[in-house]
């Protein structure tokens, strides 16, 4: 039964790094206000590529209010293999969650972008105004061009029907529960895997590309806390982005040293130059977020890094 008043969070994708993040945040740190239940899920309670999966999960726990961070992803060298995949399978995802909350008269959504997506040739930083200008980088287009159309959804359900659903575009993001697998994982959790795997076994690192790219990387927790602000009082339908400033872009070179002082690897880094770059950039400006935030601070990358190595470390057999 939902009391007048009462706000009912679903959060879907909730096992992935931000779900985790945004559970830690509420259970832990005092996220939860009177009034609110929070309702964690992930792929084991419905396939959301499915529709009649989808509704089953809405009527099941009738929310008021979703944060939408359920997609296929990877890190870019499985998007490189599987780019119609992650176009196909996120697009039905994100048909599948925004029209069924609609039709079940959810009140607020915010949905989980990507930098990924911004214009691969642009001017820097990029702001919220700038993410349709130009094709994405053809790396990950499928994923990057479906998430692109979550913010066009917002906006035709703001225009057709009036709905407050909305959007945040982190950078990359990392902490406690990410994938830390080679294969699979992001730069970050995916360096600190081969980095302890290397000093277990005596190896060198083997790094993928010129170590030369720049990325933003926002620690997981920070995120948590933004989206949940952003659930609460961001009114906008236009996206916001959600990551540390201009000034805490790193290279990939400076982010795998803070992963080796962190886990104590002393050995070789070796940089495989005939892999991928990627995105040489994506820099983002956090002016918006600043403006509404001007007070919050973030975790700096250093601290966070060696706190995710920590985390790592201590929870080996669930990390793998
Ligand atoms: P992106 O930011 O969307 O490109 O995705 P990633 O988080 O996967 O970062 C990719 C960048 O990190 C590229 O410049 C890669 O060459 C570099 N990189 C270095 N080693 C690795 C690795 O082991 N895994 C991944 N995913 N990227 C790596």
């Amino acid at each position: 039964e939902i009391n007048v008043g009462q706000m009912r969070v679903l959060v879907t994708g909730a096992s992935g790094l931000i779900g985790k993040a945004i559970e830690h945040v509420v259970y832990h740190e005092g996220g939860k206000r009177d009034g609110e239940e929070w309702i964690f899920i992930s792929s084991k309670d419905g396939d959301l590529t499915d529709l009649g999966q989808t509704k089953a999960v809405f009527e099941k726990f009738r929310p008021t209010h979703v944060i939408h961070l359920a997609a296929k992803v990877g890190g870019l060298f499985i998007h490189l293999k599987e780019n119609l995949r992650f176009l196909r399978e996120n697009i039905l995802i994100n048909d599948n969650v925004l029209q069924t909350a609609h039709e079940t008269g959810v009140t607020k959504v915010v949905s989980c972008l990507s930098s990924c997506i911004f214009p691969d040739k642009t001017t820097y930083p990029i702001d919220e105004t700038m993410i349709h200008d130009g094709p994405p980088h053809e790396s990950n287009f499928g994923y990057s061009h479906a998430k692109r159309i979550i913010d066009i959804q917002n906006r035709a359900y703001f225009q057709q029907h009036g709905r407050c659903y909305t959007s945040v575009i982190p950078t990359n993001v990392f902490g406690p529960f990410d994938n830390f697998t080679a294969e699979n994982g992001h730069v970050l959790s995916a360096v600190i895997g081969k980095t302890y795997k290397a000093k277990q076994e005596g190896t060198q690192v083997n790094v993928c590309g010129t170590g030369n790219p720049r990325r933003q990387f926002t620690y997981s927790l920070d995120l948590g806390r933004i989206i949940i602000w952003a659930l609460r009082e961001y009114k906008e339908v236009e996206p916001i982005i959600a990551s540390v400033g201009v000034d805490e872009e790193i290279t990939i070179k400076e982010a795998v040293h803070m992963i080796a002082e962190s886990l104590d690897f002393k050995g070789k880094i070796h940089y495989d130059t005939t892999m991928s770059d990627g995105q040489m950039r994506k820099t983002a400006s956090n002016g918006k977020l600043k403006c509404y935030l001007p007070d919050f601070t973030f975790t700096p990358v250093n601290e966070a890094v060696k706190m995710t190595c920590d985390w790592f470390v201590a929870n080996y057999d669930i990390a793998n």
